[in-house]
């Protein structure tokens, strides 16, 4: 497998050249050169695999320059019950008739991006020890990314994290998750500011290429391909928890962000996943919403950007809506680096007009948008009804999805957060906070490591430099 860059100016290149990489040279987005198909009767011996063993079948069709023992102890280290909480990994829960919940948040942070990122995790430290180079990773979060990029690079070897957040505007809860980890390769740098200057601070660190060399500076967003194989896997296994055979259709209802998870949703109906509808869930930024009802894809500024009780959805513009508009596109470089002109220059792209439009419904993508208002009348009603208790983002998806989808066919809601990281929204909306899983009653409590600086980028570089000489 090789890989392209959505731009067309990359000559291919093989997995594991492209896994360290943020984005190709060209500024685009690196795309396997196709989708591999998986037939019926190949979906059908699938079925009964445990998710390690899925896994492999799936990563290996795109990842094919690590020798196939290596890569497959890499995914077996990676997906275990003590990690993910049972052997399931990514269990189905059934609260209707053809209404299910894939919970996908119980890995270390408590949040679906576990999912991808513990794997990262693995493949870094294995990819670098191949080349004998080093990695310091350098990241902005405002909650959910960084913690998880965190608990992922932990005690890996040939691996540093730098991780910027804005002091004394997270959770109480966030904080302490982040800042009680000991790890020497983890450095927390409490900036005094706002996420946007720790972001600021991130891009002017990363485009100075002479410290960027130097230092080896690198990232993990979520435009890296890897994080976007690895979440392919929950939909075929969640597809096997609710069908019987392979004739069957399922839609799944994904909130969404930066359109990562929607996004390997479309690679497994792409590969040959029975996908009826792909059902996109806004909050209140409803960027993505917007394109498909209507085609114009507007991304919005910081200013324009609303802070909302499903934060980790507050995007203003979906960094991997470039791949899905690739396909759209029939896998058309030129095309899409002229659309990408205008939004490279702060403007944007209406396809309403164009041959493109009338082949979206190709793709089985439907959108629709929540709020606060129905994000928590969504998690009382879900409480009410199923004795079950939901994050704010998975409200969402509930909201949306049950809005949309179409009655006679199984709807899976992906669960991407546990309630307990949003118990203000759960107590306004229920009455009463969520119970911490085990092992997190007393996060707060813990010593926590951290260092506090002005919002500087010399002071933040100067840092980095020390820890690394
Ligand atoms: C990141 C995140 C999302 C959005 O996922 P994308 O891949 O960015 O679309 C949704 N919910 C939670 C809890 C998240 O952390």
């Amino acid at each position: 497998m090789r890989y392209l860059s959505t731009r067309g100016g990359m000559p291919p290149k093989t997995f594991t050249e492209i896994l360290l990489g943020g984005l190709a040279p060209d500024g685009g987005l690196t795309i396997p050169e196709f989708y591999p198909v998986i037939h019926t009767a190949e979906l059908e011996t699938w079925r009964t695999l445990d998710y390690p063993s899925l896994a492999f079948e799936i990563l290996s069709r795109f990842i094919d320059d690590i020798p196939a023992n290596d890569l497959r102890a890499l995914i077996t280290r990676t997906y275990t019950a003590e990690v993910f909480g049972s052997n399931e990994i990514t269990p189905v829960q059934t609260l209707a008739p053809n209404l299910h919940l894939l919970h996908l948040s119980n890995g270390p942070t408590l949040a679906f991006k576990d999912m991808a990122m513990q794997f990262l995790g693995n493949l870094f430290e294995y990819v670098l020890a191949q080349k004998n180079e080093e990695l310091n990773i350098l990241g902005a979060t405002s909650g959910d990314t960084g913690s998880s990029a965190e608990y992922a690079m932990r005690g890996k070897r040939g691996i540093r994290v730098f991780m910027l957040s804005p002091h004394g505007k997270m959770s109480a809860f966030q904080t302490a998750q982040m800042f009680s980890l000991q790890d020497e390769n983890i450095f927390n740098l409490a900036i005094e500011g706002v996420f946007d200057d720790c972001q600021d601070i991130v891009k002017a660190v990363s485009n100075d290429q002479a410290f960027k060399q130097k230092y080896r500076i690198g990232a993990v967003n979520s435009i890296n391909w890897a994080r976007i194989a690895a979440q392919i896997i929950y939909y075929f296994k969640a597809y096997f928890a609710v069908t019987r055979s392979s004739q069957e259709t399922v839609s799944f209802s994904v909130p969404s962000g930066n359109f990562g998870n929607i996004f390997a949703g479309h690679v497994a109906r792409m590969m040959g996943l029975p996908i009826k509808q792909l059902i996109l869930a806004t909050n209140e930024n409803d960027v993505l919403d917007e394109f498909f009802r209507t085609g114009l894809y507007r991304p919005r500024t910081t200013a324009e950007t609303k802070q909302t009780s499903s934060p980790s959805m507050d995007i203003s513009k979906a960094s991997n809506f470039e791949r899905f508009i690739f396909d759209l596109t029939g896998r058309d470089a030129a095309r899409v680096k002229e659309l990408w002109q205008a939004v490279d220059q702060g403007g944007s792209f209406d396809l309403s007009q164009t041959d493109l439009w009338e082949k979206i419904q190709d793709f089985g993508i439907v959108s629709g948008t929540s709020n606060h208002a129905a994000r928590i009348a969504t998690i009382r009603d879900i409480y009410k009804q199923f004795n079950t208790l939901i994050d704010t983002h998975t409200a969402d998806g509930l909201k949306v999805g049950r809005a949309l989808h179409t009655a006679d066919t199984p709807l899976i809601c992906l669960e991407t957060a546990l309630p307990v990281k949003f118990a203000d929204s759960i107590q306004e909306a229920v009455g009463f906070t969520p119970e911490r899983p085990a092992g997190y009653n007393d996060l707060e409590k813990l010593p926590q490591r951290f260092e506090r600086m002005p919002a500087d980028t010399e002071q933040v570089k100067q840092f980095i430099a020390n820890q690394i000489a």
